[in-house]
């Protein structure tokens, strides 16, 4: 507290980042990141960008990213124009909570969410209300036929995993075409069905996606939304108030390059839903009830030992899972899918941990 700070500082509830351990090999399942590097295409496009003497850092990036959008444009069979890129799918969201979702009706969005949304409110003076989801975690899109400035969830959500058929986003925002729904995209690609394809049809639907996951560039901060171009064109309205350079040269050509790499990401993401798999079966196989999940990330709880009780003895063994302390999700964890060895060496921890209880 001080003196010194502007009135809403005083009231903003800072959003807590997961931790980054400073050990050499922590088994880190705590932030969602990708277990795998990123396609080597992506070290020759930093290293070409840099040039031999960094030369090209000189100058600034083009405020556009216009051939990054291009190719994600490409990618997706949509236009640039249907493009907005920004300084992690974090910066995209801040700006559309400005752009797109302050207005005199409410903000829905889930009581059990991304916990940044409730930040992002209170930092923008965004008017919000929460649509619970039901006990199995689920979303249903007619909670959300209420009057409202605006919708927004995650699919999957976060940080359950859980995704919500395509059938049911198009049915929410064909009925709400007085305002802006926002779909969050961070995990679609280890198996929820993205609604880009519904951009053309719907001028209300904004797409939010981010390569930190699934293109393991988290250390890159590069996010995207796709939509009709006039909501496209509201966010660059307010990120041209804001700051005209969010994506630095070497963010935009590794971003660009992780697009062109289709084998990698196929051959990553296969990966990582066949090690979500198997550490869904050895989690239940302990004891745990674990959500469905289309994500990198398993949310589970188990019924016979408390979840902060868990996080800090797996934390003694160097491994590190989330716990939030909410409401209706205080027993679970979050963990996120690592190598199969990474989860062999959770799966066994956790078994110490048990037989350690029992004796
Ligand atoms: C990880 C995550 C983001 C943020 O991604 P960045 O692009 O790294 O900022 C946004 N939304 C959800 C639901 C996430 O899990």
């Amino acid at each position: 507290m001080s003196r010194y700070w502007s009135d809403i500082v005083h009231r903003l509830t800072p959003y807590v980042p997961g931790e980054q351990p400073a050990l050499a090999h922590p088994v880190k399942l705590n932030t969602n990141e990708n277990p795998y590097p990123p396609s080597p295409r992506v070290l020759e496009a930093i290293r070409e960008e840099l040039g031999d003497a960094g030369e090209s850092l000189r100058r600034y990036p083009d405020p556009t990213a216009l051939k990054l959008r291009e190719t994600v444009a490409a990618y997706h069979g949509i236009r640039a124009d249907q493009v907005f890129a920004g300084n992690g799918s974090d910066e995209v969201l801040a700006l559309t909570f400005q752009a797109l979702l302050k207005h005199d009706k409410p903000l829905l969005f889930p009581d059990i969410t991304y916990s940044f949304y409730p930040t992002y409110a209170r930092l923008f003076d965004v008017d919000y209300r929460t649509i619970p989801l039901d006990d199995a975690f689920a979303i249903h899109v007619d909670d959300y036929a209420v009057p409202n400035g605006g919708i927004l969830f995650p699919n999957p959500n976060a940080p359950t995993g859980r995704p919500l058929p395509l059938a049911d986003i198009e049915r929410l925002v064909a009925r709400n075409a007085d305002s802006v729904v926002v779909i969050d995209e961070a995990y679609v690609d280890f198996g929820a069905e993205s609604a880009i394809g519904l951009i053309d049809r719907y001028p209300n639907l904004l797409v939010v996606q981010t390569v930190s996951k699934s293109r393991s560039l988290a250390g890159m901060r590069v996010g995207f939304a796709f939509g009709n171009a006039e909501l496209i064109g509201a966010l660059n309205r307010v990120k041209d108030s804001f700051n005209s350079y969010p994506l630095d040269r070497l963010a935009q050509a590794a971003a660009r390059a992780a697009y062109q790499d289709e084998a990698w990401f196929r051959d990553t993401c296969a990966k990582v839903i066949a090690s979500r798999e198997r550490l869904a079966a050895g989690l239940t196989a302990l004891g745990f009830d674990v959500v469905p999940s289309a994500a990198n990330l398993l949310f589970a709880r188990h019924p016979g030992y408390d979840a902060a009780a868990l996080v800090s003895r797996l934390r003694e063994k160097e491994i590190f899972v989330r716990h939030f302390k909410a409401p209706r999700i205080d027993q679970h964890l979050r963990i996120s899918v690592g190598t199969d060895a990474e989860c062999d060496m959770l799966l066994d921890a956790l078994r110490d941990i048990f037989s350690a209880y029992v004796s």
